[in-house]
């Protein structure tokens, strides 16, 4: 058995793509040999950066700027994905935000905000994406959940319902495709080093490292090397998994 993981030949779309965890994503995918297109909200510059970076790989890629929450913009994006790239094969759900806040203190407006990016964001880019999928029996779609959607946090309950709805989101559809051998699996981060937690308070990072049993910070590139896992065909009958990538945080 060959344990390299070969990903030519393949499309893939990472949402959420300009910096962090989605971008070391799309750099893994296409060090794979994936040609990669890289979503990202508002920072097009960043978006181009990655690009030029898979370009430099040797693969092809694009920027497909755009919210995940838009209906129109995704379809649009996955369109533009398939006619510019090819048949989408491997879609990461992986755009993000946070608006922290007690749920006594939380403005509703940044309840639906964090549950419009991260939970219709994946419904809707996993719904365009599947209709494709469906048709062509083949594809894995692979949706960054948290640690958080499994054991809830104080200060972060918009967060941890969403990262929750994406757990539920996951397994629904992985029984919905299955039967046509689309794969649909979540990873479920625990503190990584990236812009979203980089302005936590330094005793809540020292709390966060002493209640995880690996007694340390997870990198982008230990979530980038568990989507390039179930992404490949190594996971070709792993669907419907909830993967801690959290040093045993989660446990
Ligand atoms: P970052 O804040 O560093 O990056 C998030 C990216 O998502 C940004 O590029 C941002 O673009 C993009 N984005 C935000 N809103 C949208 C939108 N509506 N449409 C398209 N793109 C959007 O976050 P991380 O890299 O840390 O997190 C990536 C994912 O991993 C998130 O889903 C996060 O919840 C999850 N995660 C992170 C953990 C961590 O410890 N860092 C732990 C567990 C899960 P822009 O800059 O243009 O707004």
């Amino acid at each position: 058995m060959s344990v390299d993981i070969d990903l030519s030949g393949r499309v893939a779309l990472v949402t959420g793509a300009g910096r962090g965890i989605g971008r070391e994503i799309a750099l893994a995918l296409a060090a794979a040999g994936a040609d990669v297109a890289i979503n990202d909200f508002a920072d097009e510059p960043a978006c181009a950066a990655v690009v030029g970076e898979i370009i430099g790989l040797g693969r092809t890629s694009i920027c497909v700027m755009g919210d995940v929450g838009d209906d129109e913009a995704v379809n649009g994006m996955v369109e533009r994905v398939e006619s510019e790239l090819g048949p989408l094969a491997v879609v990461v759900n992986n755009a993000g935000i946070t608006r922290d806040q007690v749920v006594m203190m939380m403005d509703p407006a940044d309840f639906d905000a964090v549950i419009r990016t991260h939970l219709r964001g994946t419904f809707l880019v996993s719904k365009a994406a599947a209709r494709k999928m469906f048709r062509r029996r083949e594809g894995c779609i692979v949706n960054i959940s948290s640690v958080v959607g499994r054991r809830g946090n104080a200060g972060q309950a918009n967060y941890a319902a969403a990262k929750a709805g994406i757990i539920g989101l996951t397994k629904s559809l992985a029984k919905e495709l299955g039967a046509r051998g689309v794969r649909v699996n979540a990873i479920a981060p625990g503190y990584i080093d990236t812009p979203m937690t980089q302005s936590l308070p330094d005793e809540v990072k020292k709390a966060i490292v002493e209640a995880t049993p690996l007694r340390g910070i997870g990198q982008p590139g230990d979530v980038a090397a568990a989507v390039l896992f179930l992404a490949s065909p190594l996971a070709k009958f792993i669907t419907g998994c909830v993967l801690p990538v959290d040093g045993g945080l989660g446990i």
